[in-house]
């Protein structure tokens, strides 16, 4: 059976160009009376600009290259859920003020988007400071509290735009005249809470349209679902839990629907749940408790998909298989920038999306040419608001389909060209305080300048230009994902969403390595073989040592999936976890060598005549590496590569609790070309092997990364022994805070809270430690934070659906619970736990927790586990909270959450840690884009991955030769 999801295995690996060029070899040229059509109908909407929905118009005015433009959504965005006036406030004079809205005013045609436009410079004006710093004398004179009120009502307006409707009765209400998809909701389900009120509000809105008058299917108003609104976990690794908690939901809704004969389409969602969609979407059509003679069920199809022609003919295909009769709707794609980010995040080999807007209208086309085809078995939907598609359609057929499109646009473009077919609109309903936000979140982040709705209605783009065909178009691909340092390649990773990715990386083995502990005599020796071997390799070049680094970049990479499975085998690591190590230690090698490969040249400095002045830098002689057990490949190489390609010989000392995975990688840089008295490798345990070199005054210098407190010890071993001081490089805890604003976006703060604290079983340095919550939000945060962890999967590091591993060993597991036990005797209070299931016997599991102190208090130490600690602050203690963090003396990372600008740039400014995060999580730095490390009790520095970390393993050298002493200068002398 074709309509089996373990067959549909959609080809989007493919580079951009061989599939650009597929889609050509598949496309016809639009014939000339198709965009004479198109070019006929953009004249006239051009013509007729006032009748133009007000969304388009406000989107033409203040298109998002304008700053105004952005500032104007981004407030619009958040305004109306911020409860207090010092957020709302603090967040109007960062967007509002020193902005030009002047330039905006009274030049659109609608009557709207110029109301707006004097409210905003009104208010922008009130919340410019003037040159002395103070707010205008309009606000003293007025009060902010005017301010807010206006600003609030111009977005309420705004909203009205936007949203058709605050419920669904209203809606109805409203829709009289038009056919309508409603979409009911804004952000996908954090908690089980939250899919229950969707699916509630689902149940409504569908009570409510079942109500309608007996009609044929396509002239009812229908529904949109989202099936990640249905449940927290949509993802590809819970799909056991989602067959049985998620398909019930669904096929509820859907056996209603049916009942009715009311239309309900599955929307979009991205690429990694396009599998589970189908699959949902499969069970439903064969559904024997599913009206057979329904022929309402949908799904909207990307265009902008590498795999969108599969997916039609997977629908055609599964209509045909289940007899029934299917409504799927065609656009052109929902999240491109997620997409077009989460690949080159992950490193992918590919996108999956087509990165030019020409590809994509060409793959449309394609599509829709199938989908024409298949009406014998489909009612294909095209979602459009582009002129030229739409003629292009209108040209393949009269009936058997239909147009739609967004609410508040295309409404001149299909007046004027008035279809045969009929014109759905897909009309959002909700409140407007939810669903703004995420509307404008999505036009924010699809940036609209590209847009068909944008260029149709900017007169400076010739017509012409606007209808030409998607096969003409010369604009280049964008660069793909490893491409994305420029010269330096960036590492490859997996999609573990994808099943054959994941099958690579199931299919490879621990690889054998067998370790037995470094005694202080062997350790002596490796010191003099190393100190032997110094000369050397020094001399080898910085350019030989750079080539060795790359070579062993190339070598790691190629074994990932067997180094993602030691690590999870030694290390606890979780696959997504193992996987993202891997590439920071081949991003490392990369890195290091490229700076390198520039550092041996001998530089000639300027000085008086008669003097030649040279520079030039070495390795020191031997490094002492010592490293950490929670990032076993990635420090462990970093550092070792780091001072390798300087110069220097390494000692490199593994955590006791992963020698393994550190004498593998050694064996790897062995095999790309160290020599091996270069680099030894010493397992064993950390005090026998400080204790047996530390002293000696051959070790060049020291980089660690673990504990405070060893650090300490370390330095105090160095600086008792004699000979030269020693460079120590020291990269220790962190008590780690993040703030959240009552601006901020609940669910983006529960995703990155929860992948803070409890991500590595909140075993990383940069771990968020300490949660600090506006009072004023704090209780719904908490609790939406408490229903996400109850939906973590505690499991086996190997098993690709686990959330959260054990901890690296059952001693360190006690400790944590000691802490609990005591700050529970002190009063503390457990706000949520995740449940352990049947780890619960397993001693080396901690399940994760959220806490808060007695009294409000901020923790003393560093808890190196899942733990997070909540602390609460009013609005105007901003700077207080601040300085609370920073008296705990560390300084690593720390985040904040707020959409004011002015607190972003307060708390950089203030907050003492080494590396802030704004609006995301505060973990995983990558190498070269956020250099990695802290000061204060959290290290020394320079940072891992970054420009200046090589200069701590070189000594500089000059060298100053007088010249007049053997001869004079000769250029001077012939010049002269
Ligand atoms: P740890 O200090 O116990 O051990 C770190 C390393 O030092 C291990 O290899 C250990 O064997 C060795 N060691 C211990 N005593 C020694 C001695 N007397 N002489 C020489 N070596 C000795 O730390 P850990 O528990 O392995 O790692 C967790 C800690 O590391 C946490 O505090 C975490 O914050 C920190 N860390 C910091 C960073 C960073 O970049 N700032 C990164 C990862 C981990």
């Amino acid at each position: 059976m074709h309509t089996d999801t373990h067959l549909f295995t959609p080809d989007y690996d493919v580079a951009d160009l061989d599939y650009a060029a597929a889609l050509r070899a598949d496309s016809q040229p639009l014939d000339q009376s198709v965009r004479d059509q198109a070019a006929h109908w953009v004249q006239r909407v051009r013509d007729n600009a006032s009748d133009e929905g007000p969304v388009a118009s406000l989107l033409q005015e203040y298109n998002l290259s304008s700053e105004e433009g952005v500032a104007l959504l981004c407030i619009a965005e958040c305004i109306l859920r911020i409860p207090d006036s010092a957020t709302v406030d603090s967040l109007l004079q960062s967007k509002l003020s020193g902005l030009d809205w002047r330039a905006h005013s009274g030049r659109a045609e609608s009557w709207f988007v110029n109301a707006s436009t004097a409210a905003l410079l009104v208010t922008g004006k009130i919340v410019t400071p003037n040159p002395k710093g103070a707010w205008n004398s309009l606000v003293q004179r007025v009060g902010e509290p005017v301010v807010r009120v206006m600003v609030r009502k111009a977005v309420a307006v705004l909203g009205g735009q936007f949203v058709y409707g605050r419920d669904i009765k209203a809606a109805l209400k409203s829709a009289k005249k038009e056919i309508c998809s409603f979409d009911m909701l804004g952000e996908a389900a954090m908690t089980d809470a939250d899919a229950q009120r969707y699916l509630r509000s689902y149940h409504d809105a569908l009570d409510a349209l079942c109500t309608q008058p007996d009609q044929p299917l396509h002239q009812k108003q229908g529904l949109s679902i989202k099936l990640s609104a249905l449940h927290p976990r949509f993802n590809p690794h819970q799909k056991d839990r989602l067959d049985v908690e998620l398909y019930p939901r669904v096929q509820g809704l859907v056996i209603k629907a049916a009942q009715h004969n009311v239309p309900l389409c599955i929307d979009a969602e991205e690429t990694e749940r396009l599998l589970l969609q189908l699959d949902v979407l499969a069970k439903l059509a064969h559904d024997p408790a599913i009206t057979p003679s329904w022929e309402g069920l949908g799904l909207a199809i990307q265009a902008y998909h590498k795999g969108a022609q599969q997916t039609v003919d997977f629908v055609a295909d599964l209509a045909r298989d289940s007899g029934r009769r299917l409504l799927p709707r065609l656009v052109k794609g929902a999240y491109w920038d997620a997409e077009v980010k989460r690949a080159q995040t992950l490193g992918l080999d590919s996108y999956p999306v087509f990165t030019r807007k020409a590809d994509t209208d060409l793959n449309y086309l394609i599509c829709a040419r199938k989908m024409m085809e298949a009406r014998a078995v489909m009612h294909p939907c095209f979602a459009t608001h582009n002129a030229l598609t739409v003629a292009a359609i209108a040209a393949l057929g009269s009936d058997g389909y239909e147009f739609q499109r967004l609410h508040g646009m295309g409404e001149s473009l299909y007046a004027i060209a008035k279809p045969k077919v009929g014109v759905r609109v897909y009309a959002p309903v909700g409140p407007h305080r939810d669903l703004l936000a995420y509307l404008v979140r999505r036009l924010l982040e699809n940036g609209a300048n590209s847009s068909f709705v944008h260029q149709i209605a900017d007169d400076d783009i010739p017509v012409g230009a606007i209808c030409q065909d998607p096969l003409n178009d010369t604009s280049r691909a964008m660069h793909a994902p490893h491409d994305l340092f420029g010269a330096r390649t960036n590492s490859l990773g997996f999609d573990l969403d994808r099943a054959p990715h994941l099958a690579r990386v199931q299919a490879a083995k621990v690889p054998a390595v067998t370790t037995v502990d470094t005694s202080a005599s062997e350790a002596r020796a490796a010191l003099e073989r190393a100190h032997g071997a110094f000369g050397s390799w020094n001399g080898a070049g910085f350019e030989t040592r750079s080539q060795i680094l790359l070579a062993a970049a190339d070598l790691l990479e190629s074994h990932t999936a067997e180094a993602m499975q030691l690590l999870a085998d030694e290390g606890g690591r979780v696959l997504a976890d193992g996987l993202s190590e891997v590439r920071e230690a081949v991003d490392f090698l990369r890195y290091y060598a490229m700076q390198a490969a520039t550092m041996g040249a001998v530089k000639v400095l300027p000085g008086p005549t008669g003097e030649d002045n040279h520079y030039w830098v070495e390795g020191k002689g031997v490094f002492l590496a010592i490293a950490p057990w929670n990032f076993p490949l990635a420090i462990f190489l970093g550092q070792v590569s780091a001072a390798l390609v300087a110069g220097n010989t390494v000692l490199a000392k593994p955590a006791e609790a992963t020698p393994r995975t550190g004498l593998w990688a050694v064996g790897l840089l062995h095999q790309a070309g160290v020599p091996r008295d270069v680099l030894q490798c010493l397992p064993g345990e950390g005090p026998v092997i400080g204790d047996a070199l530390l002293g000696d005054s051959r070790i060049a210098g020291v980089a660690f990364t673990g504990s405070t407190a060893t650090a300490k010890r370390i330095n105090i071993q160095l600086a008792q022994r004699d000979g030269p001081i020693a460079t120590l490089i020291a990269e220790t805890g962190g008590i780690n805070a993040m703030v959240v604003d009552s601006s901020a976006l609940p669910e983006q703060v529960t995703r990155d809270v929860i992948a803070g604290a409890f991500q590595s079983a909140g075993q990383r340095c940069s771990a968020l430690r300490v949660l600090c919550l506006q009072e004023d939000i704090a209780d719904a945060q908490i609790e939406m934070l408490t229903g996400a962890m109850q939906e973590l999967r505690i499991g086996q590091a190997s098993d690709p659906s686990t959330d959260v591993g054990p901890m690296i060993d059952a001693k360190a597991a006690a400790g944590i619970r000691r802490y609990l036990s005591a700050i529970d005797a002190n009063g503390a209070q457990l706000l949520a736990e995740t449940p352990l299931g049947v780890f619960g016997d397993d001693p080396r599991y901690v399940a994760p927790q959220m806490w808060r102190l007695a009294d409000n208090a901020m923790p003393d130490r560093e808890v190196f586990g899942p733990v997070l600690h909540i602390v609460t602050y009013q609005s105007d203690q901003l700077q207080a909270t601040i300085e609370r963090i920073n008296d705990l003396g560390f300084a690593l990372t720390a985040g904040i959450h707020t959409r004011s600008d002015l607190r972003q740039a307060q708390f950089a400014r203030s907050i003492h840690a080494g590396n802030v995060y704004v609006n995301r999580n505060q973990i995983g730095a990558v190498v070269g884009s956020q250099p990695f490390g802290g000061h204060g009790l959290s290290g020394t520095g320079p940072k891992a991955g970054g420009p200046l970390y090589l200069t701590r393993f070189i000594q500089e050298r000059t060298q100053s030769t007088d010249t007049t002493a053997a001869g004079g200068n000769a250029a001077l002398m012939a010049g002269g």
